[in-house]
C-alpha cells in the first residue's frame, strides 16, 4: 500500500448565506485562503443550491466542496451529507436519510452528536438520538459551536465571547466512547466540525458576531493524508478528499494550541507500515509511532481506554496486543490533536 503522506488541511461544517451563515461562499473561501486552509466542506441547512449555482471547485488555492446538513422533523439528528447531486427528500427520519445518502453514493457524518445546552433556553440543543441507525461514514467528534455553547453561562458569557477558541477543552467523553465503540464493529472516521455561522448577537449595548469566520477557521481543523496531490481536476480532487475521509486517513487539531501540520501516527513491523484508518496483523512486536511538530504529551488510547503517555516530538509505543489504537495529543494540558484509529489484529 502506498504511503499516504501528502497533507491537506481543511474546515468542515460551514454555513454560508445560503442558509443561516452571514457571508457568501467566495468570501469565506477568501478568508480560508488567508489563514492557510486547503479545502472547505460547506453544509448549509437542507439545501444543495450552491452546487446548482456552480460554487463547487477551486476558489484560488482553496477547494470548496458542497454538501448539506439534514435534520429530521423534530430538528434533531443533524447529518452532514456530501458527494450528492441533489438532496434526499425532506421530512424523513434519520434512519431513512442515512440509508438514502449511502444509496445515492453519498457520504455522511453525524453532526454534534452529544450536544447539551443548559445555559441558554432560547438556543436548544440538537443531539443525535438515533443510535440504532447504521450506514454513516463518520462522526463529528469535536464541534466548535456545540462545545462553546455547552459551557456557556450568564457569568462567563463575556469571557467566552472574547476568547472563543481558548474555551475549547476537547471532545466530550461520551462522543469519544461512541466513536471508539462503533470502530470495534467497523471503520467510522472521526472529523472536526466548526459549525460556523458568524451570527450577529446582541450583548448589552454591543452587537457581537458569534464568531467571525476568520476566528473559527483558525480553530478546529481536519487534516487529511493523501497518496497523491490534488490537481486542477475538481472531480478527481473531490474524490481524493472523500476517499481519505472514508479511509479515516485523517486527524483533528485545534489550531489555537499550535499548527499541527506534520503530525503523523503510524504502525510499523519489520518492513511493513500502515497509516491511520488501516489494519496491521500482529504476530509479535509492533511499534506505534507518533511525530508531532512541537513537544507534547502523547496519550495512547487502546479500545477506548487510556493506555500509556509519552512526552516529546517523536515517540514509539511498543504493543503486542490486538486492539484499536489511537492517540490524543495535549500541549500544556490542552487538547490539541486527535488521531483516527489503527487496528492491530
Ligand atoms: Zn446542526
Ligand atoms: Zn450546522
Amino acid at each position: 500500500m502506498a504511503e499516504r503522506s501528502i497533507e491537506y488541511i481543511g474546515a468542515i461544517h460551514i454555513h454560508s448565506d445560503y442558509s443561516d451563515g452571514s457571508k457568501s461562499i467566495p468570501e469565506i473561501a477568501a478568508i480560508a485562503d488567508s489563514v492557510g486552509l486547503d479545502f472547505l466542506l460547506f453544509a448549509d441547512h437542507m439545501t444543495l443550491q450552491p452546487l446548482a449555482d456552480g460554487l463547487e471547485g477551486w476558489h484560488g488555492k482553496v477547494l470548496v466542496l458542497i454538501g448539506y446538513e439534514i435534520n429530521d422533523p423534530d430538528n434533531r439528528n443533524h447529518y452532514l451529507a456530501y458527494n450528492l447531486r441533489e438532496i434526499v427528500e425532506p421530512g424523513l427520519r434519520a434512519k431513512d436519510y442515512v440509508r438514502l445518502v449511502k444509496k445515492k453514493g453519498g457520504i455522511g457524518f453525524i453532526a454534534h452528536p452529544d450536544e447539551v445546552r443548559t445555559a441558554l433556553p432560547d438556543h436548544p440543543s440538537y443531539p443525535w438520538t438515533e443510535w440504532s441507525v447504521d450506514g454513516f461514514d463518520g462522526i463529528e467528534v469535536w464541534n466548535h459551536m456545540s462545545e462553546w455553547m455547552e459551557g456557556l453561562t450568564k457569568h462567563n458569557k463575556l469571557w467566552r465571547f472574547l476568547s472563543p477558541r481558548r474555551a475549547l477543552k476537547g471532545p466530550t467523553a461520551r462522543t469519544l466512547k461512541w466513536w471508539d465503540d462503533f470502530n470495534q464493529q467497523r471503520k467510522v472516521v472521526g472529523i472536526g466540525g466548526i459549525d460556523v455561522h458568524a451570527f450577529p448577537y446582541k450583548l448589552g449595548p454591543m452587537i457581537l458576531e458569534i464568531f467571525p469566520y476568520k476566528v473559527q477557521l483558525k480553530s478546529i481543523r481536519t487534516h487529511l493524508l493523501l497518496e497523491e496531490s490534488l490537481t486542477s481536476d475538481v472531480h478527481r480532487s473531490k474524490e481524493a478528499i472523500y476517499r481519505a475521509l472514508t479511509q479515516a486517513s485523517a486527524f483533528v487539531s485545534h489550531y489555537r494550541w499550535g499548527d499541527a501540520r506534520g503530525f503523523r501516527f503510524w504502525a510499523e513491523r519489520e518492513d511493513q507500515r500502515v497509516d491511520m484508518g488501516d489494519t496491521i496483523a500482529s504476530d509479535g512486536f509492533i511499534a506505534l509511532k507518533v511525530t508531532t511538530p512541537q513537544r507534547a504529551d502523547i496519550r495512547l488510547i487502546k479500545d477506548g481506554v487510556h493506555n500509556d503517555t509519552l512526552h516529546g516530538t517523536e515517540v514509539s509505543f511498543p504493543v503486542q496486543d490486538s486492539g484499536l489504537y489511537r492517540v490524543e495529543v495535549f500541549r500544556r494540558g490542552r487538547a490539541w490533536i486527535y488521531s483516527n484509529h489503527i487496528r492491530v489484529e
